[in-house]
């Protein structure tokens, strides 16, 4: 498949995903497998060219980050990386505070079964990032041909374990196992992943609350959250209605007043939508399809999407690109998310952030 390449304004080509690709730095479990800036939408602001902003926050209000232009343009950089550091080091002061008060520590189990190389990669970068915020990490690894049993005896197991509050099965299962299954038997209280259909079901339903939201969708509202641009009364549009982020992004927009349109693989026209939104959330995995005509000026935009392209110029041989045509969102829109260091950072920031939520709950610490 061929997409226009609009950051050099030449063709690359779209390497068909394969997450071993990817550098082992990408946090993510990709694929198959989470005093405030005054925006007011749909207007975008003009700041300086690199200007210092407080960020809301919920524990941190005097936290600053720096927001960057983008290239040549009107668009503030989301910085998902600084947010994502941010939130780090909150979690890494209340791990410290549990501990302190209670002598608990938040404990994350992983389950890795057979010997994709991607899936390693990614359960070692969990490990390291509930090493560095003080989380405890319990990691199984089976081999490719383990039974269903085993699995759901470790997650039986774990689902008992009182030093475990996160438990999260890494995607995706070898192709003889029931990927629903094995999710279903992790318990809704240990359900950091937040995949549980009684989780999604209750972020569904009005008056219900859901445990967990899943990691990568939460980041994006999140981002929204602390560059602080309202969502409430807006028109929003998610691209993708994805079980992990398409789905559930547009569930927790909706939560927040927005007024939701989703547009997914068979909706025809849909730049005539996106082009309504106030809010884009795109996550799709198709390499630069959301274009400057696609955009409502001063919009905001988040892309989910991570798309290998070729890049001969890179020693990898290919770079990683978004869902939105980056430099075109740059000149209409009034703040975007980079691909890398938007949204990625946030998933696994979010997920460390689930595992302190659970651990603080399942032993009442406040
Ligand atoms: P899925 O393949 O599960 O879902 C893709 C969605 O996009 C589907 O709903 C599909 O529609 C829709 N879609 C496909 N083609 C089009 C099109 N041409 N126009 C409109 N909609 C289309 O992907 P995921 O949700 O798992 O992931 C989406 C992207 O996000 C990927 O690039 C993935 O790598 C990335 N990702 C990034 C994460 C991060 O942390 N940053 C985490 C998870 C994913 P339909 O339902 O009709 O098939």
């Amino acid at each position: 498949m061929v997409f226009s390449d609009c950051s050099s304004a030449t063709t690359a080509r779209f390497l068909p995903f394969n997450r071993s690709r990817l550098p082992a730095d990408s946090a993510v479990n990709i694929g198959r497998v989470v005093g405030p800036l005054q925006w007011r939408l749909p207007n975008p602001v003009s700041l300086q060219a690199r200007s210092t902003l407080a960020v809301h926050s919920w524990s941190s209000p005097s936290l600053v980050i720096n927001a960057t232009m983008g290239t040549g343009t009107s668009a503030k950089v989301i910085d998902g990386k600084a947010v994502a550091k941010q939130i780090r080091d909150e979690i890494t002061a209340e791990v410290s505070r549990m501990k302190d008060a209670i002598g608990i520590v938040p404990g994350l189990a992983v389950i890795l079964v057979g010997d994709r190389k991607d899936s390693a990669t990614y359960v070692h970068n969990k490990k390291k990032a509930c090493e560095s915020v003080g989380i405890k990490s319990f990691e199984v690894r089976l081999p490719e041909d383990s039974s269903k049993q085993e699995v759901h005896n470790h997650i039986a197991g774990f689902n008992e374990d009182p030093s475990v509050h996160g438990i999260l099965v890494q995607l995706p299962l070898p192709s003889h196992m029931n990927e629903q299954s094995v999710l279903n038997a992790v318990s809704i209280e240990k359900d950091v992943d937040g995949f549980h259909p009684l989780n999604i079901g209750r972020l569904a339903m009005r008056g219900r609350e859901p445990l967990f939201v899943p990691c990568t969708p939460k980041g994006c509202i999140e981002l929204l959250h602390r560059y602080g641009i309202n969502i409430k009364g807006k028109r929003a549009v998610v691209i993708g209605r994805s079980n992990i982020v398409g789905m559930p992004a547009a569930l927790l927009l909706q939560r927040e007043d927005a007024t939701i349109s989703i547009v997914h693989s068979r909706t025809p026209n849909p730049e005539d939508i996106t082009r309504q939104a106030d809010i884009i959330i795109s996550a799709v995995g198709q390499p630069n399809m959301v274009r400057e005509n696609w955009i409502k000026p001063g919009a905001v935009i988040i892309d989910v999407g991570i798309n290998p392209v070729e890049d001969a110029k890179s020693p990898r041989g290919y770079r990683l690109v978004g869902d939105v045509c980056y430099e075109e969102a740059c000149k209409v829109a009034s703040a975007v998310t980079p691909v890398p260091g938007g949204v990625g950072p946030m998933t696994i920031a979010m997920l460390l952030s689930n595992t302190l939520s659970s651990a603080k709950r399942l032993h009442n610490f406040k």
